[in-house]
């Protein structure tokens, strides 16, 4: 055992060190190597220092570097140094979350390390909470919460006795909503497509004096960080409107919500704590491992009631049972990881992350508009959007900078326009991560020229 997680150890860090100097997408002849792994289910056992070495061998050259300080893709953040340790530390302790019964020190991390988010995010310090997988489950997680309580208010219990016969729901989401909360919306039967949507500006901001007038059983759906452009929904001003008939409002945060706790981006989540309840993910901006989303809830009452697993309302336990508020049962503990990030980030470290990144997002824009080259988007946070001429030469450059590996960026549709999509959110990027990031775009930009 010692022997094998020392190496483990040892493997981990060499890739760590090894990842500044490789392609950060991974090379062609790596990947056909994973082939390597394609046998057939082996008859017997082999020693665990031998699969540690095959995995290292053939897995680690087959990843792409988004552990380092230039991948731009897909907002996906890194791993901050003692969240990275505290996984190790917590996948040795190999606790079961689901309940204070299983572990008392899963539980009250978690609990813990929930009311320092709602803190650092500035939302009510008694919302109810959940711990999921990411965004997508914390929408739904949310939304299920928003099911039962508007439903309630009509003397239904969805929960109990599900959606057929059930009062209509009006869901309102925006133009620019994510595809995921979509998705939520077909798991929570309440359809991909049967929403109404919200036109949007130019930024992919909801338009308050086009926002519809709202009646009868309705949940609204807004953006805190739209995915391309990071622009926010005015939800203070719809929360106003949909507050007063009734209606819940939620707020899709993937990573933007965490603008809240930088002092100089706050004023872009302003009236965001206003909503009723919000998603967001912890392996997004607050740069915790894999997987992590968190589901927070003004009125936990409605979230235990749609997540607890006798149907049945327990009195309230002395502590929160994660089981009761949480989609699963069984689960691993990404609480500790969340709470070693906020511990070793503090306040301020955390709203540092969030501006670095900010800034370097305008770095970015600064050394693209000086050549000359096109960003289509307002940068108020850390997306940036830009346009190489029409959609074939953008579809190219994007393709030559991902396969010339400085960086990679991804693709987008923004408005009718192809667009690199850059988005800044780890703490590993460095203002030379970024510079040579340019560097390596405008010379296949001028070499395409
Ligand atoms: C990433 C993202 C999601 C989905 O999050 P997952 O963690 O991938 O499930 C939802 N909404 C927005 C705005 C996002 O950026």
């Amino acid at each position: 055992m010692d022997a094998l997680m020392q190496s483990a150890a040892q493997r981990a860090l060499q890739y760590l060190e090894k990842l500044n100097s490789r392609s950060v997408a991974p090379a062609p002849a790596a990947l056909k190597d994973l082939s390597k792994l394609d046998y057939a289910l082996p008859e017997g056992p082999a020693p665990a220092g031998e699969v540690l070495s095959e995995l290292d061998d053939i897995g680690s050259p087959a990843t792409t570097a988004n552990a380092g300080g230039r991948y731009f893709g897909f907002v996906t953040g890194g791993a901050l140094p003692a969240t990275l340790a505290a996984n190790w530390l917590a996948g040795a302790w190999d606790q079961n979350a689901f309940s204070v019964l299983t572990s008392p020190a899963a539980v009250t991390i978690e609990n813990i390390a929930l009311g320092w988010v709602l803190d650092a995010l500035d939302l009510p310090e008694d919302c109810g909470g959940a711990f999921v997988t990411g965004a997508t489950m914390a929408n739904f997680t949310a939304l299920a919460a928003a099911r039962h309580h508007v439903l309630a208010a009509e003397g239904w219990d969805v929960d109990a006795d599900g959606l057929f016969g059930a009062p209509p729901i009006t869901v309102v989401v925006g133009e620019e909503v994510h595809p995921t909360l979509l998705k939520s919306l077909g798991l929570l039967g309440l359809g991909r497509q049967r929403v109404v949507k919200a036109p949007v500006d130019d930024q992919g901001r909801i338009r308050v004096d086009t926002f519809p007038v709202l009646t009868g059983p309705t949940i609204v759906c807004l953006q805190a960080g739209n995915v391309n452009t990071g622009a926010f929904d005015p939800v203070g001003q719809i929360c106003g409107r949909a507050h007063d008939v009734g209606a819940w409002v939620h707020v899709d945060g993937a990573f933007g919500i965490w603008a809240a706790a930088a002092p100089e981006r706050a004023h872009l989540a302003a009236g965001v704590n206003q909503a009723d309840s919000w998603a967001t993910d912890g392996h997004k901006w607050l740069n915790v491992p894999y997987d992590c989303g968190i589901a927070m809830v003004r009125h936990s009452e409605a979230l235990r009631a749609a997540m607890s697993i006798t149907a049945a309302y327990l009195p309230d336990e002395a502590t929160r049972e994660p089981m009761h508020y949480t989609p699963e049962a069984s689960r691993r503990a990404r609480g500790i990881e969340v709470w070693a990030a906020l511990r070793s980030l503090g306040r301020s470290g955390l709203a540092d992350l969030v501006e670095r990144n900010c800034r370097l997002a305008a770095r970015f824009t600064d050394a693209f508009r000086t050549d000359g080259i096109t960003v289509l988007n307002e940068v108020v946070l850390n997306q940036v959007l830009v346009k190489f001429g029409d959609t074939g030469r953008t579809k190219e450059i994007i393709r030559r900078v991902q396969e010339d590996g400085t960086c990679w960026c991804g693709e987008t549709v923004w408005q009718g326009h192809t667009a690199m999509r850059i988005s800044v959110s780890s703490w590993k990027t460095t203002e030379t991560d970024v510079d040579e990031s340019v560097t390596a775009i405008l010379r296949i930009v001028h070499e395409s020229r």
